[in-house]
């Protein structure tokens, strides 16, 4: 495929990748994709059932005891030569999920990068110290080796095609493990780019499989006693079903789930860089990131800042700096979730409801809004996913606070304030696995876990960096003596 323009372009019908080759779902069914800034369809998407799930099982389960028995050392050389044909490929990477997700094309070259970073941890793996030794008592040493769990899964959202199935297949496979990966319907493109780099670059058929599909092929993998490890990651509603689902035969589950994450200025914060990043924040992929922001918490009077927010965010172009929503559903929502609060008495700061974009007319716009609210009303207590940014005013800072932490979310959450004090009180008060002063979007860069609180993730440990490796893998402890030793304790 040939993509390098925002020009509408239809691609070729999407297949399951097992075993190393292209396989139609054998249910015969088909979901079309859309291209959000077009509105039309680019290509189609086989949605697979039980029996395609089960070959992908099985194709992964036949790989597992080669690929565990490769040397990490060589199975990260499989990481490296991907990581260079991301870099061959980039621009064509951005293009693809542009295309298929909406992001502008800045976007998805930061999306790209964030992906390669993703492998790069993967691929220094075999440099770390993974394993510990002790000589514990005499004559008696103790060590942990991790050991890969066999074959593993991973079901992924729409918002980052290429971040988010990276941030499991580095560790996993790196790990020995061998991995079913269920995409998004709605970019399987991506995930499939995904494949064929990593078929490129050596890895032996069956090691990944990617089986497309919806609820159907995801209840079939969280039923699937094959699989060990089982990474989720999109919206509470189904993170949570999962995790109960997947616990009840006793697998390992992480589900990471929604979020609302809260961004608390107070009026000593520096107005130029709070409201170009808070803008940045909830504008970025058009709002549609488990990290933007999307409530702003006024403390006092922060109107200044206020207002400096709204004309930043009111200069962006949708179409050049702001990309649509992904489908005519979200548009619905998230239009909803507007006129509900104006309806309710929330005052629109900024509108975006009337975004056009030459050449574009069949795609979900919704340019940058900015509505203030109160606490009851549904755009504050809801996750939107979109680019909207809900108000709300606090007289003090604890008040702010207790806001954040009766939120039933907690993802991200960041202090605004030029205070060491101020930043101080409030970071270690927030609610939220990942915290942040003067950051909009406090997302931990690798080696760091990914990973929030609360009904933002299901399951113990982070998503990324060394917590990934540890969820793909288990810890053999191991005992070992020599020699009967003469001076021999009760511990030997
Ligand atoms: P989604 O939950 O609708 O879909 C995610 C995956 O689950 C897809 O692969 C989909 O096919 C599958 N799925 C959907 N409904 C299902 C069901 N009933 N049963 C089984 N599987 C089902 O999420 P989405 O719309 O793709 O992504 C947006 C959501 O993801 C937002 O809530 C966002 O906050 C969240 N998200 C969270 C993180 C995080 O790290 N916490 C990261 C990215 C996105």
């Amino acid at each position: 495929m040939a993509i390098n323009s925002y020009d509408f372009q239809t691609i070729a019908p999407i297949q399951n990748w097992i075993g190393g080759e292209y396989r139609e779902a054998s249910s015969g069914e088909s979901l079309d994709v859309i291209n959000p800034r077009h509105g039309k369809v680019m290509t189609s998407v086989g949605m697979s059932n039980a029996d395609d799930v089960q070959a992908a099982v099985d194709a992964a389960q036949a790989a597992f005891e080669g690929w565990k028995a490769t040397p990490m050392r060589e199975r990260a050389q499989v990481m490296y030569r991907f990581k260079a044909l991301m870099e061959r490929d980039f621009e064509e990477l951005a293009w693809v999920i542009s295309h298929e997700n909406g992001k502008v094309y800045n976007e998805a070259v930061g999306s790209v990068a964030k992906a390669i970073e993703c492998t790069e941890f993967g691929c220094s793996l075999p440099n770390l110290p993974l394993g510990e030794t002790l000589y514990v008592s005499r004559g008696v040493t103790c060590s942990t080796i991790r050991e890969p769990l066999g074959v593993c899964a991973g079901v992924t959202p729409f918002n980052f095609p290429y971040m988010v199935p990276l941030w499991m297949l580095p560790q996993a496979l790196v790990g020995g493990n061998t991995f079913v990966l269920k995409p998004s319907e709605q970019v399987p493109v991506g995930a499939d780019f995904l494949a064929r780099l990593l078929h490129e670059a050596g890895l032996p058929p069956g090691v990944l499989n990617v089986v497309h599909g919806g609820k159907p092929a995801v209840e079939a993998l969280t039923d699937n006693e094959t699989i060990k490890a089982m990474g989720f990651v999109g919206s509470t509603r189904v993170a949570k079903l999962l995790y109960a689902r997947g616990a009840q035969t006793g697998r390992r589950m992480l589900c990471l789930g929604s979020a609302k994450n809260h961004l608390l200025v107070v009026p000593d914060a520096d107005l130029e860089m709070t409201a170009v990043d808070v803008v940045r924040s909830f504008t970025g992929v058009a709002g549609q990131r488990c990290m933007a922001a999307s409530a702003l918490i006024g403390v006092g009077d922060f109107d200044p800042i206020l207002e400096a927010i709204v004309t930043h965010a009111s200069k962006l172009i949708p179409g050049k700096d702001v990309g649509p929503v992904i489908t005519k559903q979200s548009y619905e929502r998230i239009m909803g979730y507007i006129n509900d609060a104006e309806a309710a008495g929330g005052k629109i700061l900024l509108d975006g409801r009337n975004a056009k974009v030459e050449g574009a007319e069949g795609g979900y716009w919704i340019g940058p809004t900015i509505i203030e609210v109160t606490k009851d009303m549904p755009a504050y207590t809801d996750e939107i996913f979109g680019p909207v940014l809900s108000v709300v005013r606090t007289k003090t800072l604890d008040e702010a606070l207790e806001l954040e932490n009766s939120h039933i979310y907690g993802n991200g959450g960041s202090i605004y304030t030029t205070s060491g004090a101020t930043a101080r009180y409030a970071s270690q008060r927030i609610n939220a696995g990942m915290t942040g002063i003067n950051i909009g979007v406090p997302v931990p860069r690798e080696p760091f876990g990914f990973g929030g609180w609360e009904y933002s993730k299901f399951g113990h440990g982070d998503i990324t960096g060394m917590d990934g490796y540890h969820f793909w893998t288990r810890p053999r402890k191991l005992t070992t003596k020599w020699a009967l030793q003469p001076d021999a304790t009760w511990m030997s």
